[in-house]
């Protein structure tokens, strides 16, 4: 069974912080009905591996490299067989090779010996296997078993500074004020739905927040409000 968050206390939150945050949902709602999952899968273990590879990688980079290593291996059994530099080599375009090749045959052999075969249901034994933070947790327990989570990367981290939701001075914090903010019901959703607007309305270069839907309202970046 998955472990339960625990109900810290809430911090407690403005009206008009609160109205925010429904206006962004309400917008995000809009621009982003569907959110399909980015990561290619066919069952909790291949996300979880693909998630691994994700780590400063493209989805489309790890979209790519997935079926040629599932094609090899795509359960914990067969892949506990492929040798380490094997599985490098494949995974070679999606950097870090060295850390992900040894994380993939390391978390495939303790899911065979300790979970009978099964990636685990739950955050603490998720978060014990290598290559295996808080971050991937929250994306595998979300996205393969629907447990509610707020997985926050760098992107959403930022994106949730220039909203003004949270003033988090790491993706923890930040973590913690977005599920204050938001119904537990939408996380797994939101979290998707901030991916796809960063992907869509945040260029690499130049920051234009008057021509966003969001930041055109919210932004609170110290210079525009
Ligand atoms: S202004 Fe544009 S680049 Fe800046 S946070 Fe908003 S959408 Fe992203």
């Amino acid at each position: 069974m998955a472990k339960k968050a625990s109900k810290a206390a809430r911090p407690r939150l403005s009206p008009a912080l609160r109205a925010k945050a429904a206006d962004i949902q309400r917008i995000l709602d809009e621009l982003f009905p569907e959110t399909p999952i980015p990561l290619l899968h066919e069952d909790a273990y291949t996300l979880l591996v693909a998630v691994v590879l994700s780590a400063q990688c493209t989805d489309v980079r790890v979209n790519q490299i997935t079926p040629i290593l599932f094609a090899r291996a795509d359960n914990p059994a067969d892949m506990a067989q492929v040798p380490v530099e094997e599985i490098r080599q494949i995974i070679l375009p999606c950097g870090l090779s060295p850390a992900k090749s040894k994380a993939i045959s390391g978390l495939s052999k303790i899911i065979l010996e300790k979970h009978g075969g099964q990636v685990p249901d739950s955050f603490e034994e998720l978060e014990k296997l290598p290559g295996v933070g808080h971050k991937t947790a929250s994306v595998v327990m979300s996205q393969a078993f629907g447990h509610p989570a707020f997985p926050v990367d760098t992107h959403i981290h930022r994106l949730a500074a220039r909203w003004g939701l949270s003033s988090g001075k790491n993706v923890e914090q930040t973590e913690r004020d977005l599920k204050a903010l938001f119904p537990e019901e939408s996380w797994n959703k939101l979290h998707l739905q901030i991916i796809y607007f960063g992907r869509a309305y945040c260029p690499a270069r130049g920051h234009k927040p008057e021509e966003c839907p969001i930041c055109s309202k919210y932004f609170s970046g110290g210079v525009k409000k």
